[in-house]
């Protein structure tokens, strides 16, 4: 079944990505498999997967330590500043980084561990009290601060839009974050490297992909049903 719904993603993306006229390498689809089994994760690896997206810190490293070592894993979920010992030098990328102090920290520890540190700071663009990525109002601050740390490498934005029914909804978010991306780039020391957006789940990654998503997160539609809460989306 894994397999089966990993091909069936595999071939919308490829035709959304024909449809709206960009490379289909521009996009790249991470199996979020958070409380899902290390089975589950093989599965989809069988079939040739290779990028994967935690949100927890811990179980991050609990699954690659005993998963392929050419398993790629990104972290997407709330980081608490004690679990990014978890996960630098580790997490290919860090989605989530949402404020001054986990910057720092982040930075601290990829410069004791002698690693650059990719990451994204995560936006809560339609600024719901119940979202956790930066204000729209910091996030000028935020990008200038992460891309003047010597050992972390800033690639993007990330949001995750407000959950309603109708995809089309996450369009306008969507676009905004792309517009913020291209704000702020060219003032960056490395205007090639902040080419990340991340964004687009289950319920609406082909809009993401239409509107410019270079990685897009998708769990459900490739794993079923998660059997825990989600704690993005309670
Ligand atoms: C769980 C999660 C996803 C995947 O959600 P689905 O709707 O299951 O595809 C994407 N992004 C984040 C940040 C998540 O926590």
């Amino acid at each position: 079944m894994i397999a089966e719904n990993l091909n069936k993603i595999r071939r919308s993306l490829e035709d959304a990505c024909e449809n709206c006229g960009r490379n289909r390498d521009e996009v790249r689809l991470i199996a979020v498999s958070k409380f899902k089994p290390a089975e589950d994760i093989l599965e989809a690896y069988e079939a040739g997967q290779r990028l994967f997206g935690e949100n927890r810190a811990q179980e991050l490293s609990a699954k690659q330590a005993v998963l392929p070592a050419d398993i790629e894993w990104h972290f997407i979920g709330n980081l608490q500043k004690n679990k990014v010992k978890y996960l630098v030098g580790k997490a290919a990328l860090i989605h989530s980084v949402n404020s001054a102090e986990l910057i720092r920290e982040i930075e601290r520890l990829a410069a004791v561990r002698n690693v650059t540190q990719e990451i994204l700071l995560e936006i809560n663009i339609a600024g719901e009290q119940s979202k956790q990525g930066a204000a729209l109002s910091e996030a000028e601050d935020l990008i200038r601060t992460a891309a003047g740390q010597p050992h972390l490498r800033l690639r993007g934005l990330m949001a995750v839009a407000p959950l309603s029914e109708d995809p089309e909804d996450s369009r306008p978010y969507f676009r905004q974050l792309r517009d913020l991306r291209e704000r702020f780039r060219s003032e960056l020391p490395e205007p090639a490297a902040f080419d990340q957006l991340s964004m687009g789940m289950s319920g609406d990654y082909l809009v993401a992909v239409q509107e410019g998503a270079t990685l897009v997160r998708i769990g459900t539609a490739i794993f079923g049903p998660r059997n825990r809460p989600d704690p993005v989306r309670q």
